[in-house]
């Protein structure tokens, strides 16, 4: 076997370095009208009377553009359910920003994609809970999800836009990844992500009805591996695998507060999507400060940054500039320490306790989820 402690290549000097911000996560609402299970949304969800307005949407564009932002995802909840979309979309063209709309792709319609369009969005990015409506509806919380999702891509297409299509997978749909792989083809995809839950915020509460089991996860990587070579130049497969199964961390948003930010509805600047998972923190708002203030000054963006807060075995590892030392999230949600080192590295103390945790949960009969909504959401606080 390998030794996923070999270096390979050459590590970036990156101890204490960050770069210009390349893309932002735009999560303009929490409203969604699917209720996914591993959402990556926190758990207090934002009211729809806390998000951004238009005009503060669009000011934040501008100052991205000014900072050096080159691409723009606006995701959430669902952003369809903006009506000012289109504006927003126009705005991120006309001061020169790519643009991708993550989407669940149940609320599209063909004109509103085409004005889309018009108004210079490049990419869209559709998700898919199943590949048959049984379980497409049942992990989505959503009735007939499945053919709206075909439609969007359908108009896509037609729009003369991108197309990708998000899988999150785990144990309850891992049994229909080869149908869900003939569903890109089918809907004409150029690229399939095949992404294992990452366990914070919902799919932490979900976890023993998600945890896949470690012969899925062989399954999976072998599925993923032959669907690869079967339809290269036809669809292009990324796959991200579970972490509490991996002898390494990912390298989490290219190391915290240095490529990447997400704004939450309300206007919080994130160094990711689950950063508001760590209780501690304290994110600034474009409500109160400018973005580029935010980027180089505030504590919850400076307090993760480069290598000199890492604790050990970290500190002296030949591998902190190539993974910053995994997740600060997960760090947070299993070690109750946002600077320990990821559990899902063999080298920390917690990494065989998590692995038989998967190991066990994999295998329990708890299926049921607590669905992601507000009323939930309420009932936790
Ligand atoms: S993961 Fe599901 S519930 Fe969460 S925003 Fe996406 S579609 Fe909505
Ligand atoms: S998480 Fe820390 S100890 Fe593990 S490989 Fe990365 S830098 Fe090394």
């Amino acid at each position: 076997m390998d030794d996923p402690f070999r270096i390979v290549g050459k590590a970036v000097d990156a101890r204490n370095t960050y770069g210009l911000p390349l893309a932002v996560l735009a999560e303009l609402t929490h409203r969604c009208p699917l209720q996914c299970g591993y959402c990556s949304n926190p758990i207090q969800l934002e009211q729809a009377s806390r998000e951004m307005t238009t005009e503060q949407w669009c000011s934040a564009m501008t100052q991205m553009a000014d900072l050096g932002v080159l691409q723009i995802h606006f995701s959430g909840g669902e952003p369809t359910v903006r009506k000012d979309l289109e504006q927003l979309v126009q705005h991120a063209s006309d001061v020169g920003l790519y643009s991708n709309l993550i989407t669940s792709g149940v609320m599209m319609t063909r004109d509103r994609m085409f004005r889309l369009a018009d108004a210079g969005l490049s990419h869209v990015q559709v998700s898919i809970q199943g590949a048959t409506g049984q379980m497409s509806d049942l992990i989505g919380g959503f009735k007939n999800a499945l053919p709206k999702k075909h439609d969007t891509a359908t108009w896509t297409l037609e729009a003369g836009l991108a197309l990708t299509v998000n899988a999150v997978v785990h144990r309850q749909n891992l049994p229909e990844l080869p149908q869900i792989i003939e569903k890109a083809v089918e809907w004409g995809a150029a690229r399939l992500e095949v992404a294992n839950v990452q366990y914070y915020g919902w799919a932490l509460k979900n976890r023993q009805a998600l945890m896949p089991t470690f012969a899925q996860l062989e399954d999976t990587t072998n599925i993923v591996n032959e669907a690869r070579a079967r339809l290269k130049g036809i669809l292009e497969i990324d796959y991200v695998i579970p972490d509490y199964y991996a002898a390494r961390p990912k390298q989490c948003m290219g190391g915290w507060g240095r490529q990447f930010f997400n704004i939450s509805p309300s206007g919080h600047v994130l160094p990711c999507h689950a950063a508001e998972t760590i209780t501690e923190l304290r994110f600034d708002s474009l409500k109160e400060r400018t973005l580029e203030w935010i980027w180089h000054n505030s504590d919850a963006m400076n307090c993760f940054r480069g290598t000199d807060w890492m604790p050990e075995p970290c500190k002296s590892c030949a591998f902190k500039e190539i993974d910053f030392g995994g997740c600060r999230c997960q760090a947070y949600a299993l070690a109750k320490d946002a600077s320990a080192t990821d559990p899902a590295c063999a080298k920390s103390p917690l990494h065989e306790a998590i692995f038989r945790t998967a190991m066990a949960e994999s295998i329990a009969s708890e299926d049921d989820f607590i669905y992601r909504n507000f009323a939930n959401a309420r009932a936790d606080s």
